[in-house]
């Protein structure tokens, strides 16, 4: 846990979010600026900056898989047959939360490759 990390607070609670999944070990919430009709993050509950701060142990895969399995299970609960789901690793990836998340956007069409 990291006292100066958003998703983190949002974790603990000390930031309100719209919760749409929890597990032992994830939550997925909406998103404050959605791209899609439905956007949400999948996080750890466990801070990690970013996709490439895990490391090929077993705890790490285990980790990496529970946060993949709680993205399928959000969207099973949001109700999409079909999603994406991206994570951006890195400032030119464009990521600006650094506390590894999978956004899962669903309710429309995209485009690929990604813009
Ligand atoms: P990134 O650009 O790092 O891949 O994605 C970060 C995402 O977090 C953005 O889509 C942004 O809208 C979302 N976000 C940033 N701060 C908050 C917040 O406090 N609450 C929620 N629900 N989403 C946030
Ligand atoms: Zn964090």
């Amino acid at each position: 846990m990291s006292n100066d990390c958003i998703f983190c607070r949002i974790v603990k609670g000390e930031i309100p979010s719209q919760k749409v999944y929890e597990d032992e070990y994830a939550i997925a919430f909406r998103d404050l600026n959605p791209q899609a009709p439905v956007h949400c993050l999948v996080i750890p509950k466990k801070h990690k900056p970013r996709l490439d701060s895990y490391g090929d142990v077993i705890a790490d895969a285990e980790e990496l898989g529970r946060v993949l399995l709680a993205a399928n299970k959000t969207a099973k609960a949001l109700g999409l047959e079909d999603f994406r789901a991206v994570v951006n690793c890195g400032t030119g990836a464009g990521q600006t939360v650094f506390h590894l998340h999978v956004h899962i956007l669903g309710g429309r069409d995209f485009t690929w490759p990604p813009g």
